[in-house]
């Protein structure tokens, strides 16, 4: 029965990588695995994938080759040395990287006669397959119509369009908001930590502000979208006086301010401009603007 199924070929075998071949395993694909450090890949390889020798081998196994690497020169430094071996690959590239380092990947997988689907997914490794999982997909769509279901297997795919750049920027711009709303949610358990509060105790509060900020987004989308910023509810003004109490708070406390220092930069660079009646949301255009 599995033979019938697409054989896939997964290159990089982190924690990540490890986990997209056992989701292509379990979905039935014929899986063929290379790594630069070869007993990484032994876990996969006693659950059933296939070990090529060489990445030029591990290429030659099928036509979808899945890429679950640190960057993108990581992909250079791989497939830079497999000759003629990536001609009628389709190589979907899970790492991660820039939006401008996915749309050059194509242009120089194209001169190899590879086709690209770069991208991200958008779980930690032991949600891959799972219901929560999806991945954003960018680059030519016929190629991702052809390859869909076999990668439903570690996520719900989505496409967001052909220009290569597209994938990484929708993955990049949630780890953003991923990466700094745990900054801030950090600094303000120091914060408390400051007056012997555990995290334990901010717990549910913290829980709670991360539950409702998503309550906030409709409207803000409707603001950013239109560029009319009403201020009747927050206005950059009353925000801004409380990212200068937040940073008098961590100064007392005696801790690290420069997060709350650079929100504060925002709202100080939006009242300069005029803006303090406005919405928070148009500190958006203060953000448009190089610093
Ligand atoms: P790891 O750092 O554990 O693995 C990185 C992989 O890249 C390894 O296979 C490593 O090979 C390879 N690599 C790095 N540099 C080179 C190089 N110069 N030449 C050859 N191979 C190289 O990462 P993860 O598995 O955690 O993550 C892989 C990707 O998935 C990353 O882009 C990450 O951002 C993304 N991701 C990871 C998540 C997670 O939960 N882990 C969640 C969401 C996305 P070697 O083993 O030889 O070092």
């Amino acid at each position: 029965m599995s033979a019938e199924k697409d054989p896939v070929t997964v290159i990089g075998l982190g924690p990540m990588g490890q986990a997209m071949v056992r989701a292509f395993l379990t979905a039935g694909h014929p899986t063929t695995v290379w790594n630069r450090t070869a007993s990484r890949a032994d876990a996969v390889v006693a659950e059933g994938a296939v070990r090529a020798p060489s990445a030029a081998e591990a290429l030659a196994a099928g036509k979808l080759v899945v890429l679950s690497l640190t960057d993108y020169d990581a992909m250079y430094a791989i497939l830079g040395e497999v000759g003629d071996a990536l001609r009628g690959r389709v190589v979907v590239n899970l790492s991660s990287d820039t939006p401008g380092r996915a749309r050059e990947a194509s242009a120089w997988l194209a001169e190899r006669g590879a086709e690209h689907l770069p991208g991200g997914i958008m779980v930690p490794a032991e949600l891959v397959g799972t219901e929560s999982s999806y991945v954003f997909y960018s680059g030519p769509k016929a190629e991702f119509d052809r390859y869909e279901p076999v990668l439903r297997a570690i996520g719900r795919p989505d496409f967001r369009g052909t220009d290569p750049a597209l994938g990484q920027a929708f993955y990049q711009a949630q780890l953003h908001v991923f990466l700094t709303s745990l900054a801030a949610y950090l600094e303000s358990v120091a914060l408390l930590g400051s007056l012997g509060v555990t995290a334990e105790t901010f717990l549910p509060y913290a829980k709670d502000l991360f539950d409702m900020m998503s309550y906030y987004l409709p409207e803000a989308s409707k603001n950013l979208d239109s560029g009319d910023h009403p201020g009747d509810a927050a206005n950059v003004t009353m925000m801004g006086a409380t990212a200068d109490h937040i940073l008098g708070a961590v100064a007392e406390a005696g801790i690290d301010g420069r997060l709350p220092a650079a929100v504060k930069a925002l709202y100080d660079g939006a009242i300069e401009d005029g803006r303090g009646k406005e919405s928070w949301t148009s500190l958006v255009e203060i953000i448009k603007k190089p610093a």
